[in-house]
This record gives structure tokens, C-alpha cells and sequence, in this order.
């Protein structure tokens, strides 16, 4: 089976400007291209986005409008030798869309449950990073170690997840945290 490290898009791989349709616009954060390579060839894990667009079903942006900047994360990493393996994301939202096909929208864990299959990915050797309490719990729920990314320290997710008795496995205030985050934990027996 295989391992992957699965991580939302907007405001954890890259500055979020808010429903983001503009290729152009696109803008990694500090190190993420390199943890990502070295998650990828040196961990062997597998490499996913898994994002909520709902300004899809909002009308602010197109699915085209999405593909594209998805293009360009490549892009970009392309010139670090890595690349995304698959985009998963959910266009919908329950004030626009019908509920049946809400059902792919983070907190659940629907999309990483697909990509599971898909790749034949062991979950519970998997990890989900994400800068929103909704990206904790789609990890938990999915069975992989969940990551909270807090560029600001501002600790707001943290609160809100401890309303519900949830914690992240551990917070990173920058990718090189979750680099050494994730490579201690390998170095664990029975892992
Ligand atoms: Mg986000």
C-alpha cells in the first residue's frame, strides 16, 4: 500500500486571496517546494490536494478557473522536480447546491476516502495539513495524523476545534515544522 500526505490548498500551500481563480495569482508559501520533494522522493509519500472551492457553486469563480491555478501549483513545483499526484476538490456548498452533492465538502472526509481508493493509500500511515479546523477534522475522520498549520500563531482553529474535544497532532507554524513534524514520526517504532 501506499502513503500520502494530503493537504488543503488555499492558506496552507498557498496565500489565500479568497475564492482564487487567477492562475497569475498564484504564490507558494516559504519551503513548500522543498518539503514537498522531500516528502515525496525521500518518504515515499504520495502527494494530494484535497480543497473546498464553493466559489464554483457561488458563481464567484468557474471550474476552468480552478484547473488552471491547480495547473500552475505544478507549474511552479515542476521547477523543484515535484509535482502534485492528484486534485481532488468539491465544488459545491449547501447554500447553493442541493445537500446530496454536499457531501464532498471538508469536514467530511469523502475526497480523501477516494483518493484512498484510487491510490490504494494506507490512511492510518498518512497524515492530512491543513490551516482550517475543517481540514482536522476530515483528517480524524478519514484516519490519517492531521496537521494545523498557524502561519499567524493567532491560534483560532486551535479554539475552535477544543470546543468540539479535537486536536491537531501537532501545529506548524511554517513547512519546514511539518518536514521535521513528519520525519520524527517515521522514526517512531510501529509506523
Ligand atoms: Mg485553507
Amino acid at each position: 500500500m501506499n502513503k500520502a500526505v494530503f493537504f488543503d490548498r488555499d492558506g496552507t500551500l498557498n496565500l489565500d486571496p479568497g475564492y482564487l481563480g487567477d492562475p497569475n495569482k498564484v504564490s507558494l508559501y516559504e519551503y513548500v517546494p522543498e518539503v514537498l520533494y522531500k516528502l515525496k522522493f525521500e518518504y515515499n509519500f504520495k502527494l494530494f490536494i484535497v480543497s473546498n472551492q464553493s466559489g464554483i457553486a457561488r458563481g464567484l469563480i468557474k471550474e476552468s478557473d480552478v484547473i488552471a491555478v491547480n495547473n500552475r501549483i505544478n507549474e511552479i513545483l515542476n521547477a523543484n522536480d515535484v509535482t502534485i499526484d492528484a486534485f481532488f476538490y468539491c465544488p459545491y456548498h449547501p447554500d447553493f447546491s442541493p445537500p446530496e452533492l454536499c457531501t464532498c465538502r471538508k469536514p467530511s472526509p469523502e475526497m480523501v476516502l477516494k483518493a484512498a481508493a484510487e491510490y490504494n493509500i494506507d490512511l492510518k500511515g498518512s497524515f492530512f495539513v491543513g490551516d482550517k479546523s475543517s481540514d482536522i477534522l476530515c483528517g480524524k475522520s478519514a484516519g490519517t495524523k492531521t496537521v494545523l498549520v498557524d502561519y499567524n500563531s493567532d491560534e483560532n482553529e486551535i479554539k475552535t476545534l477544543k470546543k468540539v474535544g479535537i486536536s491537531p497532532n501537532f501545529v506548524a507554524g511554517n513547512f519546514l515544522d511539518i518536514d521535521t513534524y513528519i520525519s520524527g514520526v517515521l522514526q517512531e517504532d510501529n509506523f
